[in-house]
């Protein structure tokens, strides 16, 4: 439960940090909350050589609405996302582990740590947000879709800084998140979102659902989506999409659940999201 030894940095601009994070290579990693980084390292399964403390940066923080879409600052913890009033993103923050973890844990932390049990990133997936990030070859935006690449492994080069976070607000949709675990404070077994759009004539105008722990990655329920866009949505059309949640996913069995179990909980999780975000 001891890391191994690391040199430690409290940069206090984010060129610093960059620069710090550049000198370090690839054992250099920043640190935010701390509250995934910090267990692995105890667990010595990640040995940084230095971390980079983001806390002291400038600008990190806030939310802001501007033009159809809100602006988090990477370190934006869990709890300030809880409490923002972002709909669906606020709902699923509220869920994550206890209130002392989303004291200290960040948007940023989370999307950058590319965990397919975090809540955060499905969610961004769905809404079709994107990030910002700044390293030493600049600052580029990375849309959801591209940033989550595989179990714990996102686009971010390790000198890049993830520092913003775009969440379309989503106006008109309906929304809600659906998370199984066997302890309320729990890591989700499985999780589900979903956002639901009506037409004027009651139709299904758009859809969109996001999957939490159903691959190494963050995912789309494409053929759930495909299955309601432009139809109708009583109980009978939502039900029938919902069977397909899991198709094309590829569930981690773990100690919580086989994946069989977790396909089950997908299409259970599916169809109670869509049926409360068509309500809304
Ligand atoms: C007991 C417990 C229960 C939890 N339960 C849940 C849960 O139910 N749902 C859930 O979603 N999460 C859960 N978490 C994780 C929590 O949400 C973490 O806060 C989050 O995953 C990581 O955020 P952090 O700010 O702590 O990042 P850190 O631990 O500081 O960093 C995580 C990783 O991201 C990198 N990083 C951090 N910030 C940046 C940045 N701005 N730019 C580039 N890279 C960056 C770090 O280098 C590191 O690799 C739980 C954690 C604990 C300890």
């Amino acid at each position: 439960m001891i890391p191994a030894p690391f040199d430690y940095a409290a940069p206090e601009s984010l060129d610093e940090a960059i620069a710090a994070l550049g000198q370090g290579g690839e054992d250099a990693k920043p640190l935010a909350g701390g509250h995934s980084l910090l267990p692995l390292m105890k667990l010595r399964l990640a040995f940084p050589t230095l971390l980079v403390d983001l806390r002291r940066v400038p600008g990190l923080t806030g939310i802001e609405r501007e033009n159809g879409s809100f602006r988090v600052g990477a370190m934006t913890t869990h709890h300030q996302v809880a409490t923002g009033g972002l709909g669906l993103a606020s709902a699923a923050a509220a869920t994550i582990a206890d209130q002392q973890v989303r004291n200290r844990g960040t948007i940023g932390g989370s999307l950058a740590h590319g965990d397919a049990a975090s809540d955060m990133p499905a969610v961004l997936l769905a809404c079709e947000g994107e990030v910002t990030a700044r390293g030493s070859g600049g600052e580029r935006t990375i849309a959801a879709s591209e940033l989550f690449q595989d179990y714990l492994t996102t686009a971010l080069a390790p000198d890049e800084v993830l520092t913003e976070v775009r969440i379309p607000a989503m106006e008109g949709y309906g929304f809600a998140y659906e998370k199984f675990n066997r302890r309320v404070e729990d890591w989700a077994m499985v999780a589900v979102c979903a956002l639901v759009k009506r037409a004027g004539d009651g139709s299904c105008e758009d859809v969109r659902v996001g999957l939490t722990h159903m691959g190494s990655t963050p995912l789309r329920a494409t053929m759930v989506e495909e299955a309601l866009r432009g139809g109708g949505l009583d109980a009978d059309a939502v039900g029938r999409a919902a069977e397909q949640a899991a198709e094309g996913t590829s569930p981690p069995a773990d100690l919580n659940a086989t994946a069989d179990y977790k396909r089950h909980l997908a299409r259970v999780l599916t169809r109670r999201a869509l049926e409360t975000a068509s309500k809304a």
